[in-house]
């Protein structure tokens, strides 16, 4: 496992490079993710039973360095602590190292110095599986494969009911859209099947982490805006997602960092504001200055 872990973020690592622009990386994270429940053969679980609020998260001192380009750190000094239950979102400019802490909560990577605790549990100590076991993606563009729409949200749990794929699509905002499709659950999807809109193809995403149960759930608010009536959905299957479960967000929508309980604001590597949006807002720092280009806050406030 920790071969194929190795060769995967040397993978990732150069997709990164060549394809960022087309979300290769995300859409890598993704498959990997998902496709954790297919392993027949898992390790003895060596963490410990999740408990109903969530995983409890420590980052210490994070310094993480991509190996192909040693001469500049993506993390560094990066300490975080999250309680179980917590929705923290995480905001910055381009380039400031969020797609590198979630790539290092998933361990493509380790960072050189520092630690990751799951549950008080280092995560260089954890059987992969266990720990991608333990963590749910909804990714910015999410991946539909050429099957119907069971088997896509089934993705999330290989081996979950049918009447659990759909539980997971009501709770995920998707049921209705999927039952107007012409052969409801059985319409095939992706390139050659029924194309879905940008916030449908989230519901999916939703749908199949809310399957998969993880206690720590990592989200990349899509950038691209949703029409009306899917932004109020994806919204509202997110606020079903996180009940229960730790939520990191890369965020990008105002809806998302008002309804955090803490928003933390990374600049080259390093956490360099901390608070709730209106803390943030009146420390008229870094975030201030995002929320104002991003948010469109003197709209909205
Ligand atoms: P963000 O997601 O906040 O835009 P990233 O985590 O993608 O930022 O990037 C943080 C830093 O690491 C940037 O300087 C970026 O150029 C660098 N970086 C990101 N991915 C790679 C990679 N695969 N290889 C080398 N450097 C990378
Ligand atoms: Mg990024």
């Amino acid at each position: 496992a920790a071969l194929l872990a190795g060769s995967i973020g040397a993978l990732a690592e150069v997709m990164g490079d060549a394809q960022r622009a087309a979300g290769a990386t995300e859409r890598l994270l993704e498959l990997l993710a998902a496709q954790s429940p297919v392993q027949s053969v898992l390790l003895p679980d060596t963490l410990p039973p999740r408990t109903a609020q969530g995983a409890a998260l420590t980052l210490e001192n994070i310094g993480f360095r991509y190996p192909s380009r040693p001469e500049s750190a993506a993390l560094h000094g990066l300490s975080l602590d999250i309680r179980p239950g917590e929705t923290v979102a995480v905001v910055g400019p381009s380039g400031a190292g969020k797609t590198t802490l979630f790539q290092l909560l998933l361990r493509f990577y380790d960072p050189q110095q520092g630690s990751i605790k799951l549950d008080g549990v280092d995560i260089k100590y954890l059987d992969l599986h266990t720990l991608r076991n333990a963590i749910g993606i909804v990714p910015q563009d999410t991946i539909i494969f050429s099957a119907n729409a069971l088997e896509n949200i089934r993705y999330g749990r290989v081996g979950a009911s049918d009447a659990e794929v759909i539980a997971a699509a009501k709770m995920a905002a998707a049921h209705e859209f999927i039952e107007r499709l012409p052969e409801g659950y059985q319409s095939f999807l992706g390139e050659r099947g029924v194309r879905l809109s940008g916030g449908q193809r989230q519901r999916i995403a939703i749908a199949r982490a809310l399957l998969k149960n993880p206690p720590l759930l990592l989200l990349d608010e899509a950038t691209s805006a949703l029409d009306a009536e899917s932004e109020r959905a994806v919204q509202g299957a997110l606020e079903a997602a996180m009940v229960g479960r730790t939520t990191l967000v890369i965020a990008h929508r105002l809806a998302t960092v008002q309804r955090a309980d803490r928003i933390i604001v990374l600049e080259h590597g390093h956490v360099v504001e901390t608070g709730s949006h209106a803390e943030l807002v009146a420390h008229n720092g870094l975030y201030a200055s995002l929320a104002a280009l991003q948010f469109n806050i003197v709209n909205e406030m």
